[in-house]
């Protein structure tokens, strides 16, 4: 069990695109479990990899429906769009609006470095691109409208 302080912005690493894997290595795999265990101690609800500090495109997600890992994450469908409320373990005590493709078909590559394909919609949807957004050194108060601080929090 390794949990990372999860890296805040302001760091240049949450600013930087990160590196596609080329192999599913036995560090992936540490890496992949280190962004679980940070996830869940931070209770989050998805993490990428820049956020403890590895410029690599690995994400992880849970929104209630089980944990998902993915490497090299690529968007290649997407439509409909919804806005939400999002925060970011990055960039605490702060919320904003968010408007996202309400339906999504997510290509990367799994632990044992296979090709999966996830279809997501609602919350899971959200969760995947507010991670790749991450894995292009977005942060979603580039993008979210009332900007705000997180009321329950303060
Ligand atoms: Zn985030």
């Amino acid at each position: 069990m390794a949990v990372y302080e999860v890296v805040k912005n302001g760091e240049p690493v949450l600013r930087t695109k990160a590196k596609p894997v080329p192999k599913v290595t036995s560090n992936i795999h540490k890496l992949l479990d280190n962004m679980v265990d940070t996830m869940y101690a931070s209770r989050g609800v998805g993490l990428a990899a820049p956020q403890i500090g590895v410029s690599k495109q690995v994400l992880v997600l849970d929104v209630g429906d089980g944990l998902i890992e993915v490497i090299n994450p690529e968007i290649i469908e997407s439509s409909g769009t919804e806005t939400g409320i999002e925060g970011c373990l990055s960039i605490p005590g702060i919320i904003g609006e968010v408007p996202r493709a309400v339906k999504i078909t997510v290509k990367g590559l799994d632990r044992e470095g296979q090709v999966v394909t996830y279809q997501a919609t609602g919350m899971m949807a959200r969760a995947f691109q507010h991670e790749i957004d991450h894995l292009n050194g977005v942060l979603f108060i580039d993008i979210a409208q009332n900007i705000r601080k997180d009321e329950k929090l303060s």
